[in-house]
């Protein structure tokens, strides 16, 4: 229990729904945007701890997606035993800080936490954990990665994003030589050029890295399998085969003038800025392509990547901001909090609104758009928009963002390896029961496999296929001894 701080002035603060951020009004102070999810002081960390019911059915645990022992780590934070809550917090995750960063907890933990259901807002689950992680990591508590006693095997593994980052570190803990290729010059996947450092801050990514590093894996940067080695060099080199490449085809938007200068990818913009952010030369950031300052920038979707790139073209001081996006608010696929955050920022949101053509032929000048109404549910149970008759209308721009989401790439051909069977859209086809590929020793895991996901999920698939690809590995090992 922190210093001073009794349990019974803690309690006082269960179901008082209590110490939440307060409400905002908009503005576009930099000094006033909510960059990281609550820092937490000790006794902050505590009141939110006691605030849970230890009800007996956590539910917060079944909807996240690694079963976090949350009730536990919880209680054990709420009494100041936070090197024991970090243990257990440790037990499930490869990195809770991260996911108590950016997991969307609304639609997950905090979603289903029953003080959020009696109508006294959720425990704050995720600023807690990052707390626990965070004071580990201040204090010295996070062991350096071990390596389990060598078993003579080596595994390749295709992605250095969460997915194949935590398969590397059970691997590598069970003994393992892990070796791990990315086509880019940081690991972490879309954790390091995706995700804004607004909301997670980039150190704390390359300090996870490093002990991984220093664990002995073997990361390979700048090496791009397609280019550099095909999936038969790697199979031919490890013993085993994991594919965690994510994501990363852009989808389009077919109008007229979207190929204008100024119409930009949004994961374009997204990695320039991080580049950026960690100090590189950035030479289409420094020439305006992706510099949102003193622009009028139209961010076309409604998921999160099109919350990031409103809230950073924000930040770097854009002109006016807007988010179009073709259904209403109720029924956008970004988290309601993200859009939240952004409205208080500034952005504009013009709802039920399509483009229908880009204006301007040396530069992007303006947006033409109609106005759309939600007619019947489709298949899925979505209502889909319907265009407006005569409702058209154009907002000026000097930046048109496109954020609709990605597909996977294809792999098959991007691989040299056309044997390599993949789903209609494209993510990798796997034997759910033991996530190996219909190559022999070849896994797959995280969004190229789910589609785009959550990084918990890749996270909790890279843990996964941890245990399928050891069962595999000790099978073949005692084969090859058999045959010896
Ligand atoms: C802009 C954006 C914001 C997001 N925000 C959030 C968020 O706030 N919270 C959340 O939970 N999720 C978020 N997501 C989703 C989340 O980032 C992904 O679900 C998660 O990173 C998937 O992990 P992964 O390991 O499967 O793939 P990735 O993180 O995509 O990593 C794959 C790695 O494989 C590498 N690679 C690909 N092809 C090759 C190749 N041929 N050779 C070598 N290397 C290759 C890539 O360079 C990359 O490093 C966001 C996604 C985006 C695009
Ligand atoms: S990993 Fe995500 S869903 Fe699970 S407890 Fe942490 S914040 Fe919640």
């Amino acid at each position: 229990m922190p210093k001073g701080t009794k349990k019974s002035d803690m309690l006082k603060f269960v179901n008082t729904g209590q110490n939440y951020p307060e409400k905002r009004e908009p503005t576009l102070r930099t000094e006033d945007f909510r960059e990281i999810a609550d820092r937490y002081a000790p006794e902050k960390a505590a009141e939110q701890s006691a605030r849970c019911s230890q009800c007996g059915v956590p539910y917060c645990s079944t909807h996240c997606p690694l079963h976090n022992h949350i009730p536990d780590w919880l209680r054990l934070t709420a009494e100041g035993r936070v090197r024991e809550a970090f243990e257990m917090s440790n037990l499930t995750s490869t990195m809770p800080e991260i996911c108590g960063r950016i997991c969307p907890q609304d639609r997950l933990c905090e979603g289903n936490c029953v003080i959020e259901f009696s109508g006294h807002g959720a425990v704050t689950i995720g600023a807690v954990e990052k707390y626990i992680t965070d004071t580990a990591w201040e204090k010295g508590w996070v062991e350096p990665l071990a390596p389990g006693k060598p078993l003579g095997q080596s595994v390749g593994i295709i992605g250095a994003g969460p997915a194949g980052v935590t398969a590397g570190e059970y691997l590598r803990v069970a003994g393992y030589d892990v070796h791990i290729y990315d086509r880019h010059d940081r690991a972490g996947g879309l954790l390091t050029y995706g995700i804004p450092g607004f909301k997670l801050e980039k150190s704390i990514i390359t300090r996870r890295m490093k002990r991984l590093e220093d664990g002995g894996i073997h990361f390979h940067q700048n090496f791009e399998v397609g280019k550099d080695a095909t999936l038969d060099d790697l199979r031919a080199k490890h013993d085993a085969i994991l594919i965690a490449t994510g994501v990363y085809k852009a989808r389009e938007i077919m109008m007229p003038g979207v190929g204008a200068p100024g119409v930009e990818e949004a994961l374009d913009f997204l990695t320039a800025s991080n580049r950026k952010s960690f100090g590189d030369d950035v030479p289409d950031f420094d020439n305006g392509r992706y510099n949102a300052k003193d622009k009028n920038v139209i961010v076309i979707g409604g998921g999160d990547t099109a919350m990031d790139c409103v809230r950073t073209s924000i930040r770097q001081g854009a002109k006016s901001v807007k988010c179009l996006y073709r259904r209403d608010r109720a029924n956008m696929p970004g988290s309601q909090s993200e859009v939240k955050n952004a409205e208080e920022e500034g952005v504009e949101f013009v709802w039920l609104s399509a483009p229908k053509a880009v204006e301007g032929t040396e530069h992007v000048t303006a947006v033409k758009a109609t106005k759309m109404r939600l007619g019947a549910a489709d298949a899925s149970g979505r209502r889909s928009p319907e265009v407006q008759p005569d409702s058209e209308f154009t907002l000026e721009a000097d930046l048109v963002i496109k954020a609709l989401g990605f597909d996977a790439e294809e792999l098959p051909t991007l691989f040299d390896s056309p044997d390599l069977n993949v789903t209609r859209w494209g993510t990798l086809r796997v034997d759910h029961k033991s996530m190996m590929t219909n190559l022999d020793g070849v896994f797959a895991a995280g969004d190229i496999v789910r589609g785009a996901s959550l990084v918990v999920w890749g996270i909790r698939d890279g843990r996964d296929v941890t245990e399928h690809m050891h069962k595999f590995l000790r099978a073949k090992k005692q084969v090859e001894k058999a045959a010896a």
